[in-house]
């Protein structure tokens, strides 16, 4: 067939592992094309995911925290929410963003490309555009970055009163009562806006435990500091219907292990189901470039992140876990260098993983959870924020700050943080595994006081007295 666009490289999909493998392709001077189907650019992270929630749960954290500080002696009036006006202000955040990339991608000379892409051949895409018109690309080498979409339930029809977390973020209205189905990350940053916003929370959960992965000494803490924004946290229980009635959505549950009894069917106003998310491998033709896809929708990719095709790489959501933004970024710069012909591995040793909940609960590295099931020996520093005058200071000493070290080198292996902030905080934990650095070499670094940062130095100080850099 005729060929419409010639390239160097094609980046399939823009989100922040494709805005990110197109603009470090064109830096490195390939001739770059960036094929994404909506108009926007920042795939799920920038439109429907880790930005519009943010700007939701930053509005949530001031009216919590205007509460808060009403008990000492400034009051406020009761928060008058105008839910038109607050969805603007998230559509503004999100308008700048997109944007700003858009304007990148100017400056670098990216080629950007409308429509749905489907491989033709190893070397040939096609887009069809929303009007149905259609362009071949060919292109010399490709990094696939198509990302995931959401996980629905099977039995479960639509209704406008039963969202997924793209639902959820349109912020239609407030329900008065809502269930979360998925105790995970997502499912639980949108119950935090909600409930700020007036809705009644009830989470089902079908694991033991929220917000899995988290050390249990973290989520513990967080919970306690939530149970009144939660009246039912079912755990172990299975939801087993969703029904559309027009008095409300009738929820059925059943335990999901013996022992555990499951509450009488609920009626709600809506209903998030939060239980996960696919990858899109399945959705791009990757036979037709001869690319193995998994069952279950991956691409299995090397360290360079090259498909078993050598001249088509794969980043993102898409490659596997964890699904997350600066795994995704990462990889594409790896990708986009390794095309280049640059010696570039992705070899990180840990990803940092954040609920950006209220508290904020951060890891990185090996848990203690983990360590303690593999039987793995460590050392453990913990630093209380109830020791920490600028926690105190603002109110909110509920959290702590862990290190774990190697048991005999006393290096850093793992590290968690939970309270107001832990997610800014956690890279400098990153960064000391990243380096090797053992206790010594946090505990006698000199970090400003009073911050809740310092709480990470303290964390080290576990070892004080010990030198392990000398004999
Ligand atoms: P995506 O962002 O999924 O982008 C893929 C893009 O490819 C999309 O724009 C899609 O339209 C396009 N595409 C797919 N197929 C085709 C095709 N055939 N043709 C053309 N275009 C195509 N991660 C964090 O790190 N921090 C957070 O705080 C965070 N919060 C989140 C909150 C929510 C509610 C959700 C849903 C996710 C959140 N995530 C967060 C996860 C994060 O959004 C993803 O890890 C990230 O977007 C993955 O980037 P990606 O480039 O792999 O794919």
């Amino acid at each position: 067939g005729t060929v419409d666009i010639e390239c160097d490289m094609m980046v399939l999909g823009a989100g922040p592992g494709g805005y990110s493998a197109a603009f470090r392709s064109a830096d490195l001077g390939m001739n770059t094309v960036l094929v994404e189907r909506y108009s926007t650019l920042g795939g799920v992270c920038l439109n429907v995911g880790c930005i519009p929630s943010k700007a939701l749960l930053h509005i949530a954290a001031v009216i919590d925290e205007i509460a808060a500080i009403s008990k000492h002696g400034i009051t406020f009036g009761k928060p008058e929410i105008d839910v038109d006006q607050l969805r603007d202000y998230k559509e503004k955040v999100i308008n700048k963003m997109t944007g700003g990339l858009a304007g990148m991608a100017k400056m670098r000379k990216v080629n950007v490309v409308q429509g749905v892409g489907q491989f033709v051949s190893p070397y040939h895409i096609q887009i069809t555009a929303a009007d149905g018109t259609q362009k071949t690309i060919q292109f010399k080498q490709a990094i696939i970055a198509a990302g995931s979409s959401v996980v629905n339930l099977p039995f479960v029809k639509p209704d406008p009163r039963i969202v997924d977390s793209t639902g959820a973020l349109e912020l239609r209205s407030v329900p008065k009562r809502m269930l979360v189905i998925g105790g995970g990350i997502i499912g639980l940053e949108m119950a935090t806006v909600y409930s700020t916003l007036g809705a009644r929370i009830d989470v089902v959960e079908m694991m033991d435990g929220l917000m899995q992965g988290a050390d249990r000494d973290m989520v513990k803490v967080w919970q306690k500091f939530n149970e009144k924004r939660f009246d039912k946290v079912m755990l172990k229980t299975k939801t087993v219907a969703v029904e559309a009635l027009p008095e409300g959505i009738k929820v059925s549950f059943e335990a999901a292990e013996a022992g555990v009894t499951a509450p009488e069917p609920q009626l709600y106003d809506m209903v998030l189901v939060a239980v996960g998310r696919s990858p899109n491998g399945k959705k791009i033709a990757a036979d037709k470039a001869g690319v193995t896809v998994t069952e279950r929708g991956f691409i299995n990719v090397d360290g360079q992140m090259r498909t078993n095709v050598p001249h088509i790489f794969a980043i993102g959501d898409l490659v596997g876990q964890p699904m997350l933004a600066h795994k995704a970024v990462h990889e594409a710069h790896v990708a986009a260098e390794a095309a280049a012909g640059h010696k570039a591995y992705f070899d990180a040793k840990v990803i940092p993983s954040v609920a950006y909940t209220d508290p904020e609960v951060a890891w990185v590295g090996i848990t203690e959870d983990e360590a303690k099931a593999k039987g793995i020996k460590l050392e453990k520093g913990l630093f209380p924020w109830a020791a920490s005058g600028r926690a105190v200071a603002n109110g909110r000493d509920e959290g702590f700050t862990k290190l774990l070290f190697d048991a005999e080198t006393h290096r850093i292996v793992g590290g968690g943080i939970v309270g107001t902030h832990a997610g800014d905080m956690i890279g400098e934990i990153a960064l000391a595994i990243e380096m090797g650095a053992d206790a010594v070499d946090i505990g006698k670094t000199i970090h400003p006081h009073p911050t809740l940062g310092e709480s990470i130095g303290m964390a080290a100080e576990v070892f004080e007295g010990v030198c392990t850099d000398l004999p």
